[in-house]
């Protein structure tokens, strides 16, 4: 095979690869691969996480203590209405 032809081959639409992720809201959702480069939706149910990116870290970190928090109110038996 020639030199350019594979890379596009794979590249099938114009416009845009990555679309708004469903999960993160970022524009890194690969239309073809179907998997999100930044949060890892479609690979894997738990977010993609690296102990260098400090940011994801500290955000992964504050939605576990919600969901804590949120738990904790449901056994108590808190109504949202
Ligand atoms: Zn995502």
């Amino acid at each position: 095979m020639s030199k350019g032809t594979a890379a596009k081959g794979l590249k099938r639409n114009k416009g845009r690869l990555h679309i708004r992720c469903r999960r993160c809201g970022k524009a890194a959702y690969h239309k073809i691969k179907s998997v999100c480069s930044s949060c890892g939706y479609g690979n894997s149910a738990k977010l993609r996480r690296y102990n260098w990116h400090k940011k994801t870290v500290s955000k992964i970190r504050i939605i576990a203590k919600i969901k804590q928090h949120m738990n904790k109110r449901k056994k108590s038996g808190f109504k949202l209405d």
